[in-house]
């Protein structure tokens, strides 16, 4: 079998001249041919752990190519010059990545930073006249989402925000079935999202840098995921909030908050974020009809879990290349994904976020007209 397999593949190389390429059944595509539009020439701000992640799935993107870097760390961008090939010319710090306006090579920018300068930093790329990609969440709260997706207007530029999520191939067919009525009408849905984060000292703790704690980093995803779970915006949220370690969680910066939601057909939501429990990573939904339930349901796969109907069965490709090729095509061809990606989807996010914090402080259920 191995050896007719390896016939094959030899044959099907040599005999049409490409790369290899198999799809999903391990099988040639034969409609697979190299692309040949336009590619998404991207600058990484932030070579931190992420944006390495994002550098290295980027290397199989057929749409998007990393060609650019700005960091406050120069042995970095040594580094990363040698491996991605990186001229000087596309080598920017943050006092002077103003000038990339002048710099004909780079499309957009991957804002990949600590949450409290996602927002200045942003304006700042859109001043410059460049598309901007920016990691979740968007800023620190709504209305420095506002303000990011205003200046990226006023100055004519895409404003994309990382929700990778929104292009995993399993949460795609899940929410397709959604669509397709198949789980009925939507009722409850649950989320967890949550993991013990470590060293006291990073800014993931630091109020200024993160803009709170454990619900800015991983419980955004419980928020992201009931919204394109259920179909619908939520119109009140209550939130109660426990803090066991007030040392390593300081005033501002949650440790564990379990928060409801409720949408406009009924739906609720119960959900968990928290950065005091390992392995949280579960969606659980329930409608009149079907059911799904995810887990793992949003770290970086392969994301697993079943429906009513069976096992779900995508295959796993790499979350960041699937996304970076898909903004790319959002990008020059406007092609949309499932769930949108744009700024605007982004202070969706960080209203609810707003109103989780409202809602922890009052002790009362927060409307979110
Ligand atoms: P890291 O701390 O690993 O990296 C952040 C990088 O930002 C640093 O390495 C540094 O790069 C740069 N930076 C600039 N100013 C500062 C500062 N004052 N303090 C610290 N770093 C600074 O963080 P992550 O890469 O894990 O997270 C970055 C962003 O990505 C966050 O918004 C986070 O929420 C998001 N993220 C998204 C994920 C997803 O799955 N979508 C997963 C993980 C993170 P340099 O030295 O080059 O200047």
């Amino acid at each position: 079998m191995a050896s007719r397999r390896n016939f094959i593949e030899k044959l099907t190389v040599s005999a049409i001249g490409l790369p290899l390429a198999f799809n999903a059944t391990g099988l040639f595509a034969a409609s697979d041919r190299p692309y040949q539009g336009k590619t998404l020439r991207v600058a990484i701000m932030g070579l931190g752990s992420y944006g390495t992640r994002v550098a290295k799935a980027m290397k199989d993107c057929k749409r998007a190519k990393l060609v650019g870097v700005i960091s406050g760390t120069p042995s970095k961008v040594e580094t990363w010059q040698k491996e991605y090939g990186i001229p000087n010319k596309n080598c920017y710090n943050y006092e002077n990545f103003d000038e990339i306006k002048n710099n004909p090579d780079i499309d957009a920018v991957y804002v990949i930073t600590p949450n409290g300068l996602h927002c200045e930093q942003t304006i700042r790329v859109a001043k410059a006249g460049k598309h901007v990609i920016c990691e979740k969440p968007m800023g620190i709260n709504a209305e420095e989402g506002q303000k990011m997706v205003d200046a990226c207007k006023a100055a004519n530029v895409k404003l994309l925000i990382g929700y990778r999520m929104h292009y995993e191939p399993n949460t795609v067919a899940v929410i397709r079935m959604r669509k397709d009525g198949e789980f009925g009408k939507p009722k409850f849905f649950q989320g967890q999202s949550g993991f013990v984060i470590g060293d006291p000292t990073q800014w993931r703790l630091n109020k200024k840098l993160a803009g709170g704690g454990a619900m800015m980093d991983i419980g955004i995803y419980s928020i992201n995921g009931a919204r394109y779970m259920l179909g619908e915006e939520p119109v009140w949220v209550t939130a109660q909030e426990t803090k066991t370690d007030t040392e390593k969680f300081k005033e501002g910066v949650d440790e564990t908050i379990q928060f409801q939601m409720g949408f406009p057909s009924g739906a609720v939501a119960n959900c968990l974020s928290t950065y005091a429990m390992n392995n949280l990573d579960r969606f659980f939904m329930t409608g009149s009809k079907g059911w799904m339930e995810m887990r793992p349901s949003t770290g970086y796969g392969p994301i697993k879990g079943r429906t009513h109907k069976g096992e779900l069965d995508q295959p796993h490709t790499t979350h960041q290349t699937l996304q970076m090729d898909g903004m790319a095509e959002l990008i020059f061809e406007g092609k949309q994904p499932i769930v949108p990606v744009n700024g605007e989807e982004g202070v969706k996010d960080m209203k609810i976020i707003d109103a989780i914090y409202e809602a922890v402080k009052s002790g009362s259920k927060v409307s979110l007209n």
